[in-house]
């Protein structure tokens, strides 16, 4: 076994010179917020991804929650997602006031299995938020195609997925309104950071005055004077600065990049692995093409988990389990939610493991994962 000399996390930003500068240029600016940066942040953002609107956000959990405001989410309503996520994809709906709804994943790409979908509306079904788990995106096409069969509104959660393709089309225009996250381990950081982008011109208003207050400036009349506004929903302050929109927009010049590194990482780690009957590697759909925002393998029964887990760990390699399902949370229990819900999402939790991946890890190190996980599942020989 080979320790490495400095703990390695499975995920990290990667920042350099020209993002510091960016940074301070805006310290040096008259506006810390609600200043240019946004504008250019969220219109370098919306070309990135084809989409007409952008509205940045505070953080990619209130991204949701004012997705979840304008998509209309109130009491009663059900809005329908994934268990293994993080559970911010399921806390917006209930900050609405609505009802989470788990339907089980699909057992190859671990993301939500749309048959699933379908087989728990209701009634009261309102929306669909899809996760694309992992950077690789969800089967938006069959899940565009019962949402519109149920009138149903689709949210995506893209938090993994910013550059990701499906069939030759990159997230963001997928869905009726899409989530991006720049937490420091997503795809982009802007320290604290979310995004929604949309094509509908409703959701956009409903967005840029739920993310201050609740105010809208345009609504006076012409008796009022220019200091007027009004309050007409009752919103948050949500707005991300300017400090982090300049950020943003010197990690975006350099996403390409950054998805080129960690596609090359998720390469060495599928080839390294594919002869290894102990690791499961993740299957990708041939219309897809992830981000690789995480590499999830799956061990398999006879090796046990949580002692690969504390092994790699004592070498200072950052492995960690992605997700928990998220009814078993204990807020979630306590709300009635019971364990095999969702038997496929479960089986995956047990089996999971996340190797690092980030844009800054060096192939040595990458070699050293590989042969010390190889090492260990090989004293489980099956
Ligand atoms: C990170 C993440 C979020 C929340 O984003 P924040 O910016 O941390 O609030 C939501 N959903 C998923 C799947 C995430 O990974």
């Amino acid at each position: 076994m080979k320790k490495l000399p400095e703990y390695l996390s499975y995920g990290q930003q990667r920042i350099e010179e020209e993002d510091i500068q960016a940074v301070i240029n805006t310290l040096r600016s008259p506006l810390l917020t609600q200043g240019p940066k946004i504008a250019e942040f969220e219109q370098k953002l919306a070309d990135y991804v084809g989409s007409k609107y952008a509205v940045a956000f505070c953080n990619g959990t209130a991204a949701l929650h004012g997705a979840c405001f304008a998509a209309g989410i109130s009491e009663g309503d059900e809005v329908i997602t994934t268990p293994i996520t993080f559970a911010a994809s399921a806390n917006c709906v209930l900050y609405m006031g609505g009802t989470v709804v788990f339907a089980d994943i699909d057992a190859n790409t671990y993301n939500i299995n749309p048959l699933e979908i379908e087989k728990r509306i209701t009634s009261r079904t309102k929306a669909i938020i899809p996760v694309d788990f992992t950077g690789q995106p969800a089967d938006m096409d069959t899940i565009n195609k019962v949402a519109k069969r149920h009138n149903l509104i689709v949210i995506e959660d893209g938090a993994h997925s910013l550059g990701a393709e499906y069939k030759g089309r990159k997230v963001g225009t997928l869905a009726d309104m899409t989530m991006f996250s720049f937490h420091p381990v997503k795809p982009i950081t802007t320290a604290e950071g979310g995004i929604i982008v949309t094509n509908n011109d409703d959701f956009y208003q409903k967005l840029l005055t739920f993310r201050s207050h609740g105010i809208e400036k345009t609504s006076y009349s012409s008796e009022q004077g220019d200091w007027y506004y009004e309050m007409t929903n009752l919103g948050f302050n949500y707005r991300m600065t300017d400090i982090q929109a300049a950020l943003g927009v010197s990690q975006l010049n350099k996403v390409e990049h950054f998805l080129e590194r960690r596609r090359e990482i998720a390469k060495m780690y599928c080839e390294a692995f594919k002869e290894i009957p102990e690791i499961i590697i993740p299957n990708q759909l041939k219309d897809t093409n992830s981000g690789w925002h995480l590499y999830m393998i799956q061990l398999d029964k006879k090796v046990s988990r949580k002692d690969i887990f504390e092994k790699m760990r004592s070498l200072n390699i950052g492995v960690h389990v992605h997700y928990i399902p998220v009814y078993w949370h204990p807020y979630y229990h306590q709300l009635g939610y019971e364990k095999g819900l969702c038997p496929i999402a479960e089986n995956y939790y047990e089996k999971a493991l996340t190797l690092p991946i980030h844009p800054g890890l060096k192939d040595e190190e990458i070699q050293v994962i590989i042969t010390n996980l190889i090492e260990l599942v090989e004293t489980y020989k099956i």
